[in-house]
């Protein structure tokens, strides 16, 4: 009798050592360590007897291993994005450039001198790292950074207008991504929203007239996500930064995204640079690092290097600040910019914008065959012509024309809408299984794989080996 049987154990649940002895076991324990593999063959066995299933010390140190390989997969995967949008908020935005992948690693790998000054042998100043290159890239005269465009919006009011008037037009009181409502920073930054103008027209009269002694600062919003088009009017930096000199009072202005360049040389749609926002009078530029800067997550403000200064001075400041690594890329990043003829090649997010749709035409037309091959007859898979966007706010309402793959129900199925439907909502899921899940978008009736963000053709030909058309649970 073994000595689970003796405890009145019964005869067709083995014991939890019998188990870790099996060979499986071994392989397992080797992989995910002895107490992880104790832990999964233990939720193993009570859940046969649970069922009132037999098992045996084999198949249950094997299901205790299928167990623990299902939590070793990462939480964080790396997913082809074909959705047509470069800078996915969901798909964690911009890829980073390889010197800036580099820098974090070896930042995280030593310790570096991040708040040491290596000339004078003491403390420094962690905002040293970037501030010459942001000055440089900016023309401000001063610059700071915190972890997202979100936080620096929040501490810019929260150290310009706490318990004062932020005034900022009805036409820019935007909210991005849901959690991120203009109105609501300012509450929680503890300003007083005094909104001017009307949705569609703000005049220079609305702004002149809202000012008084209680104003703590004059928002300026880039409208990151919309447009508003037609019967609009709205009041540029230039005049509001003249306005509000007049009155002594702070110009902040978020440009959301913010590009350090001028990307018209490069064949894309104008957006307002940071360098001339800030020539154009604003106070304090907000921007993000992860949009079309094409870093890591961050958000800068750069400006009056008093305003800047009094940044630095909140202790909202130690809550927000970043850490070696990102510091790190960043400086990486912004080192690239100073070799605008190669930003291209070496900026991933510029790379992929600037894509040239006949390279990316080419590319669907080799793949569209292999695809087919892989979706079977159910389908048909055609190269297409299709537009990608920037996305996460930056270049609102333009789009770039790009290519990529259509994929359509075929045959019995495509007849109904329903069906054809249902068919292309089972082939998304399925390639959200693959061993690196394929994210397209579907739209009027096909599955559009976009293929701008696509640059390794031959990985990607080769995990669509792995398409299981039935999900197996
Ligand atoms: C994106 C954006 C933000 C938020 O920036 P995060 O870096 O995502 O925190 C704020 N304001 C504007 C105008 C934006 O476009």
């Amino acid at each position: 009798m073994t000595q689970n049987e003796a405890r009145g154990g019964r005869r067709d649940i083995p014991s939890v050592d019998r188990v870790m002895g099996s060979e499986p076991a071994r392989e397992a324990a080797a992989r995910f360590g002895r107490a992880a593999l104790v832990n999964a063959v233990r939720a193993e066995l009570s859940e046969a007897r649970r069922r009132g299933v037999t098992i045996d010390a084999e198949r249950a140190a094997a299901a205790a291993a299928a167990r623990l390989a299902a939590v070793d997969l990462p939480r964080i995967r790396p997913v082809y994005n074909l959705t047509g949008t470069v800078l996915h908020t969901n798909l964690g935005r911009a890829i980073v450039a390889d010197a800036a992948i580099e820098a974090a690693a070896a930042a995280m790998r030593s310790p570096v001198a991040l708040e040491y000054d290596l000339a004078a042998g003491g403390r420094g100043d962690r905002d040293d790292i970037l501030r010459d290159a942001l000055r440089e890239l900016t023309g401000a005269e001063d610059a700071t950074v915190v972890n997202n465009n979100a936080a620096a919006v929040l501490i810019a009011l929260n150290t310009l207008a706490r318990g004062r008037d932020a005034i900022v037009s009805r036409g820019e009181l935007i909210e991005i991504g849901g959690s991120f409502r203009m109105p609501e920073i300012m509450r929680r930054a503890g300003a007083r929203l005094i909104e001017v103008g009307t949705t569609n027209r703000t005049h220079l009269k609305d702004y002149a007239d809202a000012i008084g002694p209680k104003t703590g600062v004059v928002l300026k919003v880039h409208p990151s996500n919309y447009r508003i088009e037609g019967f609009a009017a709205e009041v540029s930096t230039h005049a509001l930064a003249a306005l509000t000199h007049e009155h002594g009072v702070p110009l902040l202005h978020d440009l959301g995204s913010g590009t350090l360049i001028d990307l018209t040389g490069f064949g894309l749609p104008v957006e307002p640079t940071v360098a001339q926002t800030v020539a154009a009078g604003a106070d304090l530029v907000t921007f993000s690092g992860d949009k079309l800067l094409g870093g890591p997550q961050a958000g800068f403000l750069v400006g009056r290097a008093d305003l800047v200064a009094r940044v630095n001075k909140n202790p909202l400041k130690r809550a927000l600040r970043l850490d070696k690594a990102r510091l790190a890329a960043l400086e990486a990043t912004l080192k690239l910019y100073r070799d605008p003829d190669r930003l291209a090649e070496r900026l991933p997010t510029l790379r992929l914008m600037t894509r040239p749709a006949s390279e990316i035409a080419a590319m669907a037309r080799r793949l569209a065959p292999a695809v087919q091959e892989r979706v079977g007859t159910g389908f048909t898979v055609e190269a297409t012509a299709c537009r990608s966007e920037i996305g996460s706010g930056a270049l609102p309402g333009e789009s770039v024309p790009s290519a990529g793959l259509a994929i359509r129900p075929a045959g019995r199925r495509a007849a109904s809408r329903r069906g054809g439907g249902a068919a292309l909502a089972q082939l998304a899921a399925a390639l959200r299984r693959l061993p690196v899940p394929v994210i397209g978008r579907i739209e009027s009736g096909a599955l559009v794989l976009d293929l701008r963000c696509l640059e390794d053709e031959s990985g990607f030909a080769a995990n669509l080996a792995a398409l299981d058309l039935v999900a197996s649970d």
